[in-house]
């Protein structure tokens, strides 16, 4: 069988089912974590929860109720609040990080986004046009 074939059938398989969402992707990260501590610390309670997440990551991608999955997904990203682009792209919120600053406007909350290393500016809310200085 060459490669190729083995590429198309397991594509095939594949159809129809949820694939490596956030969740699935998170909960794979979380259980190589754990079953390191595991190793290390030879704890038998933290691989059997690295096993038990393995086994949750690879239920999640093979379902074949992607509706529902979606739906959980969203609603556990949308839990994660601020923390979100970390667990999305931890490299792309580093980056976000270093070049810019989030702040709330102090008259309405809006979140403005100002460049980092610019001095103090003037910031104008683009919600409620209230005008204040901060320190980017
Ligand atoms: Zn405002």
């Amino acid at each position: 069988m060459a490669k190729g074939d083995f590429t198309r059938s397991f594509a095939e398989w594949m159809r129809g089912r949820n694939g490596a969402d956030d969740v699935a992707r998170l909960s794979t990260w979380v259980a190589l974590v754990f079953f390191l501590i595991g190793l290390l610390a030879a704890n038998t309670v933290c691989e059997v929860i690295a096993l038990a997440l393995l086994v949750y990551s690879q239920w999640r991608m093979m379902s074949k109720n992607i509706a529902k999955r979606a739906r959980e997904n969203e609603a556990f990203m949308s839990a994660l609040g601020p923390v979100r682009p970390w667990v999305v792209s931890p490299r792309a919120a580093w980056t976000e990080s270093r070049s810019f600053k989030h702040l709330a406007c102090p008259s309405c909350g809006q979140k403005v986004r100002v460049p980092r290393g610019k001095g103090t500016v003037r910031i104008t809310c683009p919600k409620c046009h209230q005008k204040f200085d901060a320190k980017a």
